[in-house]
């Protein structure tokens, strides 16, 4: 029987990676895309001896050609941390409006289910909370994260329109913060930033007070998440994240007592329009895909911290070149 084919935008990333291992594991062709602006080629090196995986290295906001059909299009191509996106803020706009259109043009040409990764980011610092897939947001389009997440607004609004035009079978995941291995140690986000300083004996950089919260997904819980959405028939976006909150500072204590680190906390300034608040409302991926997850936070940063400990002492040597948010 002919596989399935799939195409994953962003295949080389910390989410894409994991992606294209779930998408072979269930018997699929998969066809990795990357332009490795962010990526590293080693998250999914050990994919490219299967003749069930082809890559593309190629940006996705250039026309994208795939011979032969597609059966489904994972787009998840776009820098996803503040020290990416602030430091390639016209490259996030563009992934994420031109290479959005892009995938869903070809979506459309080969009449393929997209599903494309959208984030909590689209409801900004929040005025409501947990955030429910209804919350409009509250988003400053001009401040410096306004890159990011005015881009992963609009390819919302293209993707619905795109469904309701052209009747391409879209969905939509709002992605809330995930962790895992592969995730870049200096990409700045809050966990590995964590876990890069413990290793390194340096302080943990809290900003602002650490009364600031975020709730962490494991990334198998997402994955698992991401698959039952695509599965479904479901075409508005649908939230995927843990709800577990925590304050950044009694997370940065967490992470102290795992590495068994002596180091101190210290305090930064707060960074602009910083969140306060994030915390997912998973009512609607429970009643629609019967998922919630499964991994609790003691369990995925022990993974996690062990992945990170398991790379050479030099990949953990390297720091971001400023930490600008607890992402
Ligand atoms: P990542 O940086 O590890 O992966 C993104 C990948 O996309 C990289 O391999 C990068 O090289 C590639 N890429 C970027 N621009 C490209 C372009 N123009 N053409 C081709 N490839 C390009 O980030 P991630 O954490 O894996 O995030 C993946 C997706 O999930 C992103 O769309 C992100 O917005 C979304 N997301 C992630 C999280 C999270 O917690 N990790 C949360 C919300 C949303």
């Amino acid at each position: 029987m002919k596989r399935k084919r799939v195409l994953i935008t962003g295949a080389a990333g910390f989410l894409g990676s994991h992606l294209a291992d779930r998408f072979i594991k269930e018997g699929y062709h998969v066809i990795g895309m990357d332009n490795l602006i962010t990526g590293d080629l080693r998250n999914i090196g050990h994919l490219f001896k299967l003749e069930q995986f082809e890559f593309y290295h190629h940006d996705v906001s250039k026309f994208i050609h795939i011979p032969g059909d597609l059966d489904f299009i994972l787009h998840f191509a776009s820098p996803a941390s503040p020290i990416d996106y602030l430091k390639i803020p016209i490259q996030t706009l563009k992934v994420g409006s031109l290479g959005t259109h892009n995938c869903l043009g070809l979506a459309k040409a080969k009449n393929a289910r997209i599903l494309v990764a959208s984030t909590s980011e689209v409801y900004g610092d929040p005025l409501v909370h947990p955030q429910t897939e209804e919350y409009w947001g509250n988003v400053n389009p001009v401040g410096p994260r306004g890159v990011y997440d005015e881009a992963k607004r609009f390819q919302e609004a293209m993707t619905m329109a795109y469904h309701t035009f052209h009747h391409v079978d879209t969905r939509i995941v709002r992605i809330f913060n995930t962790y895992g291995p592969r995730m870049r140690l200096n990409d700045g986000r809050a966990l590995p930033a964590f876990i890069g300083q413990a290793l390194r004996g340096e302080d943990l950089t809290v900003f602002g007070d650490g009364s600031q919260t975020r709730s962490f997904c494991y990334v198998d819980d997402l994955i698992e998440g991401i698959y039952r959405l695509l599965m479904s028939n479901y075409h508005f976006p649908v939230n995927i994240g843990n709800p577990d909150e925590i304050s950044l500072l009694d997370f940065a204590k967490e992470i102290l007592e795992l590495t068994g680190n002596k180091v101190k906390i210290v305090f930064k300034p707060l960074p602009v329009d910083d969140p306060k608040q994030r915390e997912p409302d998973i009512t609607k991926a429970k009643q629609i895909l019967g998922w919630e997850p499964k991994v609790n936070r003691k369990e995925g940063l022990k993974i996690t911290y062990n992945y990170f400990k398991s790379l050479p002492e030099e990949e953990w040597r390297k720091q971001p070149k400023e930490f600008v948010s607890n992402k």
